[in-house]
């Protein structure tokens, strides 16, 4: 260059920070160098604007240069790549005081940012992008050309200082910026991005380490997707499922989300929101678009069209991985252990792809032993006359298999799931049926079996028998229940408690109450409605129906009552609002089992509450027997 400048070249030292921050961008090792490209042209089309923008008031300015554009040239033989703008320009105090000299704030702030983990790919944000040359160049030249002055050539190893030379006999510019880049040896895109291969070419251990460098995780991947979209719209990915979850996927203070995006090759950002729903946030990968303008920002995204069409495609290639995944069993297993709450949470959230997230289901059930059944492998196993898709859920599986909820379903030799997760109830909730059957709770009103004449006359009468009995219960439970009936579901127990089709079941509530921050408001609206179902065929609601024919007001009638109220509730997945009551009258009845005398237990009965809520004076237990 030097042959044909005419001026003297004047040499100036970068100010400190600036030279702290040049030798921090030359020694980093950052793999997404390519970020410069996106400063550079965001650099270019502000200058650009500028002119733009004083040629409004005054035309006379364009007249260096009428054209505005921006040119990428690269040169293979001498390896240099140059980025040439027709904008304002700089002029040689610009140069000096842009370029080098005045440190801005960002400087400072940017290094520290750095050590304390943020992402090279930041730089922009600190005003600083113009340094970031440094990642991919050894020496970088730029040539500028300002309405107000000469031109001028400044230029840079980094290594402490820069030097401005006036440029009369280099190609003139007419006006704007030409910022050439003399590449370093390791030269970018020395490789074709491994989502630009066919995927047909790539190993399974190109893959992992693709992977593995993607994620820092030390495991292999356990699925991966590897696709592009053509069309209107282009696009190319590489989407991962993880072999596990990190401890903290549902921690929502930390979002999580793991797809990088990338526009023609040039990173853009990690952690892009709007590229792919919440649910999804586990799975991990890169997309590069075609489409999307190089400069786009976080606020463009979340209304950008191509984003939207993009995040639809990559739903549905999450969703048709998952059901690759599910074609051996083992994987499966693994997988579903780690991510069926993000599944289920997508059931919840994304009606769109309801249906297909619901063939990703799996549950224990009364018939799946101890392997799990899909909901499509129940439909097949369904009874003739089976019309329904029945469910329970519950805290665990120990605790829901042997409901007296299930007695007559399995009676039936109807299957019925174990719900068992908290968010089964929020998932089941939204999902409503499958494959055009309904999702029956087993807890729940509503639940209607087929039923034969014979046993349709049978509960009619049984019906009719237990009218008043119902009517007595319900008289001396009050408000605790909504109403007494006789119960469909039941073979076994005396009783059980249902809750409304609609609001919430026992367990709902339990997860509810579990929520130190919940509205408790809500509670009482959406959880009061329990109905006490009776079975008619035990021997205690017999006994106790004669006993209240014969005297209505038979105290022994009133605590048999209570108490068998109070163990539905247990029973039914409840839980007791007052235990001391409860175990005060399971008391009385071991030592009536025992036939111990009151007095001669020697207990004042001070921690025997009394067998009625509303403390009759005298004892009433006695009368049972
Ligand atoms: P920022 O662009 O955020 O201010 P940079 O370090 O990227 O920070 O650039 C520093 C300054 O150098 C810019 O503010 C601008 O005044 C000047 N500059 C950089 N590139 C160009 C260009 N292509 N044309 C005109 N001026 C430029």
């Amino acid at each position: 260059m030097a042959d044909v400048q005419m001026g003297e070249t004047e040499t100036f030292a970068f100010q400190a920070e600036i030279n702290q921050l040049l030798s921090l961008i030359i020694n980093t090792f950052y793999s997404n160098k390519e970020i410069f490209l996106r400063e550079l042209i965001s650099n270019a089309s502000d200058a650009l604007d500028k002119i733009r923008f004083e040629s409004l008031t005054d035309k006379s300015k364009l007249d260096a240069q009428p054209e505005l554009f921006i040119r990428l040239v690269p040169d293979k033989a001498n390896k240099t790549l140059s980025i040439i703008d027709s904008g304002i320009g700089m002029t040689k105090a610009d140069l000096v005081n842009n370029l080098g000299t005045i440190a801005r704030s960002g400087t400072k702030e940017f290094m520290e940012a750095l050590q304390a983990g943020a992402d090279v790919s930041m730089i922009g944000q600190f005003g600083v992008g113009f340094y970031s040359a440094y990642l991919v160049a050894e020496k970088v030249i730029v040539t500028t050309k300002h309405n107000d002055d000469e031109q001028y050539i400044w230029e840079s190893q980094a290594g402490g200082s820069f030097t401005v030379t006036r440029d009369t006999a280099g190609e003139q510019l007419g006006r704007g910026t030409k910022i050439t880049l003399y590449l370093k040896e390791d030269q970018i895109n020395k490789q074709k991005p491994i989502w630009l291969r066919k995927p047909e070419e790539i190993t399974k251990e190109e893959y992992a380490s693709f992977y593995k460098s993607l994620t820092n995780d030390w495991e292999e991947h356990l699925a991966v997707k590897h696709f592009s979209v053509e069309g209107q719209l282009e696009f190319k990915a590489i989407l991962f499922v993880p072999k596990r979850a990190p401890f903290d996927l549902f921690d929502t203070r930390k979002k999580m989300n793991n797809i990088k995006l990338y526009v023609r090759r040039v990173f853009i950002m990690d952690n892009c929101e709007e590229i792919i729903p919440e649910y999804l946030s586990f799975v991990k990968g890169v997309v590069d678009s075609d489409d999307l303008p190089l400069n786009i920002s976080r606020e463009m995204l979340q209304q950008n069209k191509i984003l939207k069409v993009i995040r639809k495609n990559l739903v549905k290639k999450c969703l048709e991985m998952f059901s690759e995944i599910a074609e051996n069993k083992e994987d499966y297993y693994k997988f579903y252990e780690a991510f069926s709450k993000n599944l289920k949470l997508g059931i919840h959230e994304d009606s769109q792809n309801r249906a297909k997230l619901a063939d990703l289901l799996r549950y224990h059930s009364t018939k799946s032993g101890e392997e799990m059944t899909s909901l499509k492998d129940y439909v097949t196993r369904m009874k003739e006359g089976q019309k329904e898709i029945y469910y329970i859920t519950g805290e665990s599986k120990k605790a829901v298999e042997n409901s007296p909820f299930l007695e007559r379903l399995k009676k039936k030799g109807y299957e019925v799931l174990f719900m068992v997760d908290a968010i089964d109830e929020y998932a089941v909730g939204q999902l409503k049926e499958y494959d055009g059957k309904k999702l029956v709770s087993a807890t729940k009103e509503g639940l209607q079996l087929e039923e034969t004449e014979e046993e349709k006359k049978k509960k009619e009468e049984k019906k009719a028998a237990f009218e008043s009995l119902c009517k007595t219960m319900k008289e001396i439970l009050g408000d605790k229940v909504e109403k007494v009936v006789v119960s469909d579901r039941i073979v076994d127990s005396p009783c059980c408690l249902v809750t409304g089709e609609y609001g919430w079941s026992a367990n709902m509530e339990r997860i509810m109450k579990a929520q130190a921050l919940r509205d408790s408001s809500m509670g009482s609206y959406m959880s009061s409605k329990k109905t006490m179902e009776i079975n008619p065929e035990n021997g205690i609601m017999e006994e106790l129906r004669k006993r209240a024919e014969a005297d209505k007001n038979d105290k022994s009638v009133k605590d048999l009552v209570l108490l068998l109220f109070e163990t539905a509730l247990l029973t039914s997945g409840f839980s007791l609002e007052d235990p001391n009551t409860f175990a005060g009258r399971i008391h009385r009845m071991l030592k009536l089992g025992l036939s111990i005398d009151e007095d001669e237990a020697g207990g004042d009965d001070s921690d025997m509450p009394a067998l009625e809520e509303e403390g009759n004076e005298e004892s009433k237990m006695e009368e049972v027997d």
